[in-house]
């Protein structure tokens, strides 16, 4: 599954593969990162080397946090099932998505640090 954002491979900000980046890659084949301005090869991006996005480990804290979040409104509260279903995984994909985007900048700064 193709990630919708990337991250810069100097400053690690991650960036959405928004329309302005679709219409630069057929012009200049780079951008410049908005942020710290280092050149980013537009096919390196669209062959989703720099994506992010949800890693392995976020969604299983998706499935976890979810599961525990519904399990407990069960319990504690007499919440109907699907009630607490979907609070449970809106609030754990919120969770995971946080997390998954710290765990990409994480391994950037690695790959960085391996130079
Ligand atoms: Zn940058």
């Amino acid at each position: 599954m193709a990630s919708a954002t990337f991250l810069c491979p100097n400053c690690t900000r991650e960036f959405r593969k928004d329309a302005a980046f679709v219409v630069y890659r057929k012009i200049v084949q780079v951008v410049s990162c908005p942020d710290c301005g280092c050149v980013i090869n537009c096919a390196d991006i669209m062959r989703g080397d720099l994506d992010s996005g949800m890693t392995p480990s976020g969604w299983q804290l998706m499935l976890v946090v979810g599961l525990v979040f519904t399990a407990g409104m069960l319990l504690l509260d007499d919440w109907q099932w699907w009630q607490a279903g979907l609070v449970g995984f809106l609030l754990s994909g919120f969770i995971a998505r946080i997390w998954s985007h710290y765990e990409w900048r994480r391994e950037a700064r690695r790959a960085e640090a391996e130079f």
